[in-house]
Parts: C-alpha cells; sequence; structure tokens
C-alpha cells in the first residue's frame, strides 16, 4: 500500500489533528474501573454538548452505518412500517437497512440534488397515516445537499411518529439542534465533522424515542447493535463498565481530544470557519468555469458538489489530482459516478491554504487538457 500522505479533502475520512493522532497512538488501556468509566462518561458529556441534547448519549464502537443501523433497528419490530426519505444515496441505505431489518420501509423519494421538505412528508403521512416512524439523512453525502429536519420533525410528531436522523456527515460541521428540533434518535460517526479517525459512532436517543422503544418489548433486534442493551449496561455497570462491549480506548482518547478541540473552538465559530472555506473555494471553482452541482443555499458549508469541465468524466479529475498533486477529492455516487466531484471540508484541520491548494491543481488539470488538443 502507498504510505505517502495524501492530503484528505474527501467527506470522510478527514484528517484529524496531530493532537488526535497523539491520542491515538497512546498506550492501550484497560476499558473498564472507575478511572477509563469517568473518561467515557466525560467524553459522552461533550459529545451531547454537540448533539445539542441532553438526553441519552451512546459511543457505539462501529462505523456511522452501525449507528444507523442501531437506531432503526432498535426502533422498530418486523412490518412496522416506516417512511424514509430517499433523495441521495445514503437516503437509499437507511431504506436498505430498514428493508434489512423486516420493516414495511415506504421511499419518500426526491431527485437528488432536491431537498426533502415538510411538504414530502406531509404528504406521505396522509398517504401512511399508520407509519410510526421516519428516517432522513440531514446532509445528503452523494450530492451535498441538506435536508429540512427542522421543519420534518414536528411533521412526524404531529403524526405519532419518531424521527431517526442520520447525521453522519453533518454533526460537529454545521448547525444541528437534537432537543430544540426535538430529533428523537440521531447517529453520527467520528470520522467527518468530528475529526477524528473512523472506529466509532455515537448515537443519541430521546425519552420519546425510548417511550416508543419501551411501548412494545418485542422490539430491539440482536444484542450489540440493540440500543436497550446499551442503556442497560449504562445504567447496571455504570460504576465500571458502562457499555455492553470492549470499548475501543484509543479511538475514544482520539474522539475526545478532537470533541473538546470543537467545544474549545465553539461550534458557531467552527460553524463559520466551514463557511468561509466554502464560500472561497466555491467562488475559485466558478473562476475555473467549475458549475456548482446545487446552488449554494441547498449545498451544506462543508462539502462542495460541483461538476468538471464539459463532458470530461470527472473520474479522471479525482485521478488527476491523487496521481499528480497528492491530493484525494471524491467522485460521483451512482448516476452521478463522473458527472459530478466532490471535495470536502469538513475537518478542523482544513485551511485556506487547502483550499488554494485544490483550487491550484484543479487548474492544472484544466490546463493538461489544453496540453492535450
Ligand atoms: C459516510 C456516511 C454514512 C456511512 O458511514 P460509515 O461510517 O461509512 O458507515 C452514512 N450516512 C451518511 C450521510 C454519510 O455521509
Amino acid at each position: 500500500m502507498e504510505t505517502k500522505n495524501k492530503k484528505l479533502m474527501i467527506p470522510g475520512p478527514v484528517q484529524p489533528d496531530d493532537d488526535v493522532l497523539e491520542a491515538i497512538g497512546q498506550p492501550v488501556r484497560a476499558h473498564y474501573g472507575p478511572e477509563f468509566r469517568n473518561y467515557y462518561l466525560e467524553t459522552v458529556d461533550c459529545l451531547k454538548s454537540i448533539f445539542c441534547t441532553q438526553e441519552d448519549v451512546f459511543i457505539i464502537v462501529g462505523s456511522g452505518s452501525s449507528a444507523i443501523d442501531a437506531c432503526i433497528g432498535s426502533s422498530l419490530s418486523k412490518h412496522e412500517k416506516i417512511l424514509v426519505g430517499v433523495n441521495g444515496f445514503f437516503g437509499q441505505r437507511a431504506l436498505d437497512i430498514a428493508l434489512n431489518y423486516g420493516l414495511n420501509a415506504i421511499p419518500v423519494v426526491k431527485p437528488w440534488g432536491k431537498p426533502l421538505t415538510a411538504d414530502d412528508f406531509v404528504n406521505a403521512f396522509e398517504k401512511h397515516p399508520d407509519a410510526c416512524a421516519a428516517a432522513i439523512v440531514h446532509l445528503e453525502t452523494s450530492t451535498a445537499v441538506v435536508n429540512h429536519i427542522e421543519s420534518i420533525v414536528p411533521v412526524c410528531h404531529l403524526n405519532n411518529a419518531i424521527c431517526i436522523v442520520d447525521a453522519v456527515s453533518s454533526l460537529g460541521g454545521i448547525p444541528f439542534y437534537m432537543d430544540e428540533w426535538g430529533v428523537d434518535l440521531c447517529a453520527t460517526s467520528s470520522q467527518k465533522c468530528l475529526g477524528a479517525p473512523p472506529g466509532l459512532a455515537p448515537v443519541a436517543v430521546s425519552k420519546r424515542a425510548w417511550d416508543f422503544i419501551d411501548q412494545n418489548p418485542q422490539k430491539g433486534h440482536g444484542w450489540y447493535l440493540n440500543l436497550r442493551i446499551w442503556r442497560q449496561y449504562a445504567k447496571d455497570w455504570s460504576d465500571w463498565h458502562p457499555y455492553p462491549i470492549t470499548m475501543a480506548t484509543n479511538n475514544l482518547a482520539a474522539l475526545r481530544t478532537s470533541a473538546e478541540g470543537l467545544m474549545k473552538e465553539g461550534l458557531k465559530n467552527r460553524f463559520e470557519r466551514y463557511k468561509q472555506l466554502a464560500k472561497y473555494l466555491r467562488e475559485g471553482l466558478l473562476r475555473l468555469g467549475m458549475e456548482p452541482y446545487v446552488s449554494d443555499e441547498l449545498m451544506a458549508p462543508v462539502l462542495t458538489a460541483v461538476y468538471g469541465p464539459a463532458n470530461i468524466p470527472t473520474g479522471q479529475i479525482v485521478d488527476y489530482l491523487e496521481k499528480h498533486h497528492g491530493i484525494k477529492i471524491a467522485g460521483g455516487l451512482g448516476d452521478l459516478k463522473n458527472k459530478i466531484f466532490r471535495i470536502g471540508h469538513m475537518s478542523p484541520t482544513n485551511t485556506f491554504n487547502d483550499i488554494d491548494l485544490v483550487l491550484f491543481a484543479l487548474r492544472d488539470f484544466v490546463n493538461s487538457l489544453d496540453r492535450t488538443v
């Protein structure tokens, strides 16, 4: 495997700060006992301030998908109906997770590049008043489009349904207010806007979600990703081992370091910093004649989806930047493969200089086209 470091400008995993990498390189310690238990619970508290919640938070050992799997699988039983917003690759994944649990999963479809809105769910609940949950991706990473969680949640609650949110690529990078918005279950991961290496998947669970889960003792599939099991250990083993499995201690140290870094900078300051980077990048792309995939107000400030120069398969751009500039950007997913490319700027380490390097590399790519004709 190539060992030389590439500059990661993809929508996860991101390049962590040096202090985060130092934390993950510390000696391995026991994952239990009063001291480590405190360390875990303090990390949970720090994450609560990032979720903007007073509700329960658990740190699952797994990738972001494991957290989504836990939220959906723990909440519904076979044949129960769930509405799933699908306007991109990750909405489709949430739908697949629901279908794999044997749920009656109804896609609420919007074309890729268009945000899901309250009206989409008003209409869906009209057709499916028996739906008892909805799952929606906050930032649809395949298109960079942000869905209107804050206006969709009240629609779910009016219809006595809980609202499950995939905030894997958004939490810590763009505004997300779990309690204020009334989100019931929220899944995220360590390796995107939280700025740590991959491996941990924080989950937040509201009281409303617990009431819903507890109404039906049949709910909760399996053991590892069953939130009831996580709650049970958090309670029964709270004094020494508040999780059912071996905590990934080094990953936890890394996540704690990056989460504390975020809170030290301040959520608002961090969000503003990413906005400035996005603005700078997008102005530069326009100067290169590269059009954004969707308009600025739809696009998350931590990720830019853009069309390449006319008729060039965007996979070529991705390869060129990696080969000639050591910069890793992302191509398009699904139908957008070779049509767009995506630049992630969701790492706390990202600077204007990184953006300059990307723009310089893209200009070089454009010039290389002129050289070949
Ligand atoms: C990255 C991502 C996922 C999947 O996360 P993994 O950590 O790869 O399991 C899910 N949803 C969204 C919106 C993502 O961006």
